[in-house]
């Protein structure tokens, strides 16, 4: 029952219709009795400092940002965390005593629903497909834990470039076109295999990714950060093929839980939060 005493937090977006994350905390706070409650806060990307503010002058211990405000909010808030610093974004505020805290558990989120499924990272080579705002967070995460390669193939071979550019200069991270030599030579050396583009989810066009399987070693782990189809075209080929897969539902639970630990100090209950997420998609 929501009460006078009862704690908000809530998601910055817009829109924010779509988001699954209100069901999957509002549950988690059911399963731990805790007075809390997660609404969606639909911002027009023109009123976001307002937002920033009323969060304040309203009480709200924290929230959720989303797209497209985790980049733009951040000269709204009183102080970034290392964790929003390295990924140049932030997806979780924390409010304390009027100050707002941007972190970013995207990439902490993205590693622990690897090594949730015991996957080791320290020496191992990784491709990623996509240049954008999760590819960001993947590689902030890997480089912080033992990366030894990472090469970045988009469809733009300039993007690619800048995106390296974000990085600190010695990280070993290449980027290039997905058609380059280059490319399909990183293909055959990986050992874990990274979609970060939307391509495979249900709403975009039948595009295949640029994979010529045959090269793929059969130890390579394959992820795909789309969740819903949980099974996306890209995932169900590497399971076909004896791949390890690794959709973006891990993702999602595990980056929404170290949210939650952060706004209530109470360990999160992961198992019911997948539940929830999974009944939506
Ligand atoms: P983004 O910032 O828009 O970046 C998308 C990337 O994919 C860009 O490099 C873009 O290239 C490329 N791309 C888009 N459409 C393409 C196409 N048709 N062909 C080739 N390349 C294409 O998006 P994002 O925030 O990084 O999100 C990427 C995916 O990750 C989405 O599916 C999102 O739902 C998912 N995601 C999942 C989680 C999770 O918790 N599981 C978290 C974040 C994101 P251009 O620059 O050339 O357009």
């Amino acid at each position: 029952m929501i009460t006078g005493k009862t704690k908000t937090v809530g998601i910055l977006g817009w829109p924010v219709g779509h988001s699954l994350s209100p069901f999957m905390h509002n549950a988690a706070f059911a399963a731990l009795e805790l007075d809390y409650t997660y609404v969606p806060l639909p911002v027009e990307p023109d009123h976001l400092g307002e937002a920033v503010a009323g969060l304040k002058a309203m009480g709200f211990v924290g929230a959720n940002v989303t797209i497209p405000h985790k980049v733009t909010i951040m000269p709204y808030l009183d102080e970034i965390d290392p964790s929003a610093q390295l990924t140049g974004a932030v997806n979780t505020i924390v409010i304390r005593n009027g100050r707002c805290i941007g972190y970013n558990t995207d990439a902490q989120g993205f590693i622990q629903s690897l090594t949730a499924k015991n996957i080791t990272l320290k020496g191992k080579t990784v491709v990623i497909m996509g240049a954008g705002g999760a590819a960001r967070a993947v590689v902030s995460g890997l480089i912080q834990h033992g990366i030894d390669k990472i090469i970045i193939g988009t469809r733009n071979a300039v993007k690619a470039q800048e995106f390296v550019t974000l990085f600190p200069a010695g990280t070993n991270l290449q980027g290039c076109d997905w058609h380059d030599e280059l490319f399909a030579d990183a293909i055959a050396q990986c050992d874990i295999l990274i979609n970060c583009t939307p391509i495979g989810m249900s709403s975009s066009q039948q595009i295949e990714l640029p994979i010529n399987w045959q090269n793929v070693k059969t130890t390579a782990v394959v992820c795909d950060l789309i969740y819903n189809p949980p099974l996306t075209p890209f995932l169900a080929h590497a399971q076909s093929r004896g791949h390890i897969v690794i959709n973006g539902a891990g993702m999602l639970v595990e980056q929404g839980a170290l949210a939650f630990e952060l706004w209530t100090g109470e360990v999160a209950p992961r198992s019911i939060m997948l539940d929830k997420l999974i009944k939506f998609i």
